[in-house]
């Protein structure tokens, strides 16, 4: 994905607004809606649910394709973008139709290859902005495959939405955000608008603005935030939709982060701090390093004499000496523990190639 575009949705560094509700449910409703957002964001994107994926059967499942006219109005009366989710190759054809501006993929749907195929295919000489949720578990390689599909059908208008994951134990947000992934993404490709949609991550309007402000921290490129003109009586997800006024509440409560130090007077200090971190990320790798060379040293002598790889009450000794090392010197213990977990399997791989030349089972890479 090397030629992706972002001049559709990003102007002059703005961040973006995707506002709407979580579900049309009438013409008053949706219009209501969309005027409140307009009056405080005419650049906003009006998002609405027209076929609403619901987790058991028979409860609301959108009012379909009836709701299309009363987008067209809103986006008449307010001068909105409109954007709806599409599951279905009829959607799609639905909302080409009707001057849907921009569609997008929910996270139901990104989990299934075969669809969003479909739905790429049906795309193909479509100009169309798609943004793409992340599938619902964390799998970093579907979301991308996801988003390579309708790249790959012509479409360059393509940006990420981050909606948080499923978790199987109550960890408080409704979907946990994850945000590593985000990183991952993001670095991989950079040029990506990621919008985070702090209302299904959230699942409650009063976590909103934490999960706005991290998101903003993150140099993401915008918001989708579920707004309601009446949120307490919406047919779904009425916990997390806020009015429009509300909206604008948090909006301005935010912060918002420079993408750089540059042009900022520490700007000096930075590049020294950073000259220092580099040397101290050289002294980590000679560290690795040696700490490498001792592991297959000891793996050739395992090997000589015939002792066993696995050496656990070493590897406890070796833990506990470093998690009274890491609470002298104040740190955090589960990240402690986590790379010394990875520098002892890198240590067992290494000993396992000289004992077996097999990688311990793995193919060599
Ligand atoms: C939605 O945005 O209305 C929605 C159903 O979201 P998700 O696909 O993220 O669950
Ligand atoms: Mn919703």
């Amino acid at each position: 994905m090397d030629k992706l575009e972002s001049d559709w949705l990003i102007a002059n560094g703005e961040k973006v607004l995707m506002a709407g509700p979580c579900s049309a449910e009438s013409r008053e409703q949706v219009l209501e809606t969309a005027i409140g957002i307009a009056a405080y964001y005419p650049n906003a994107i009006l998002r609405a649910g027209i076929w609403k994926p619901r987790t058991r059967p028979g409860m609301f499942e959108g009012v379909g394709e009836q709701a299309l006219p009363w987008l067209a109005e809103a986006k008449k009366v307010t001068g909105l973008k409109v954007a709806i989710e599409t599951a279905s190759v009829k959607h799609i054809d639905l909302a080409l139709k009707n001057g849907v501006d921009m569609i997008w993929i929910g996270a139901r749907t990104t989990v299934n290859p075969f669809l969003v195929q479909e739905l790429a295919d049906s795309l193909k000489g479509v100009d169309i902005p798609v943004f793409v949720k992340n599938p619902i578990h964390p799998d970093l390689q579907l979301w991308i495959g996801g988003l390579e599909r309708f790249y790959k059908a012509g479409i360059t208008k393509l940006a990420a939405i981050h909606r948080g994951f499923h978790a199987f134990e109550n960890s408080g947000y409704r979907n946990v955000p994850r945000w590593q992934l985000v990183h991952a993404l993001k670095s991989r490709y950079p040029e990506l608008p990621v919008i985070c949609d702090i209302s299904h991550i959230a699942g409650h309007r009063e976590f909103l603005p934490m999960i706005a402000q991290q998101a903003y921290d993150l140099n993401l490129e915008g918001l989708m935030v579920e707004t309601h003109c009446d949120p307490t009586s919406a047919l779904s997800d009425a916990a997390q939709q806020v009015t429009p006024e509300a909206l604008n509440e948090l909006l301005t409560s935010l912060v918002k982060r420079l993408p750089s130090f540059e042009d900022t007077p520490v700007m000096n200090q930075i590049l020294e701090i950073r000259k220092e971190i580099d040397a101290v990320d050289k002294k980590l790798l000679e560290a690795l390093n040696r700490r490498m060379e001792l592991a297959a040293t000891i793996g050739e002598l395992k090997k000589e004499y015939n002792v066993s790889i696995l050496q656990l009450e070493r590897w406890k000794q070796v833990i506990d000496n470093c998690m009274v090392l890491a609470a002298e010197k104040g740190l955090n213990s589960e990240f402690i523990r986590n790379v010394l977990i990875q520098v002892y399997d890198e240590a067992i791989r290494l000993q396992s190639r000289i004992w077996n030349e097999s990688d311990n089972g793995v193919p060599k890479k």
